[in-house]
């Protein structure tokens, strides 16, 4: 079943609010971890912590990326690079 203009809508909002997580996490928890790991690689527990978020931080992203962040309409991937498009840059479906 096509899916309603409104539906498109709505679905691509969703859709964005997990990638600005992603972006958000990207410019934050990153060099937060970074900065941690400098102080703490002294101790075993403390960089594998690290280690395991960043590990866990990389699988969300990938996760949103390829799963949640495509077209609702002809589901394909948009680019990660492609902020907050219009329009699908494949099917020409208007987002927002
Ligand atoms: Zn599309």
């Amino acid at each position: 079943m096509r899916k309603t203009e409104e539906e498109i809508k709505r679905s691509y909002v969703k859709r964005r609010r997990w990638i600005n997580v992603v972006w958000l996490l990207n410019f934050t928890l990153l060099p937060l971890l970074g900065v941690l790991y400098l102080l703490f690689r002294e101790s075993e527990v403390l960089s594998k912590v690290i280690m395991v978020s960043l590990g866990a931080y990389s699988a969300f992203a990938i996760f949103v990326m390829w799963i949640i962040w495509r077209c609702p309409s002809c589901h394909m991937v948009f680019s990660r690079y492609v902020f907050d498009p219009k329009e699908c840059p494949y099917c020409g479906v208007r987002l927002r």
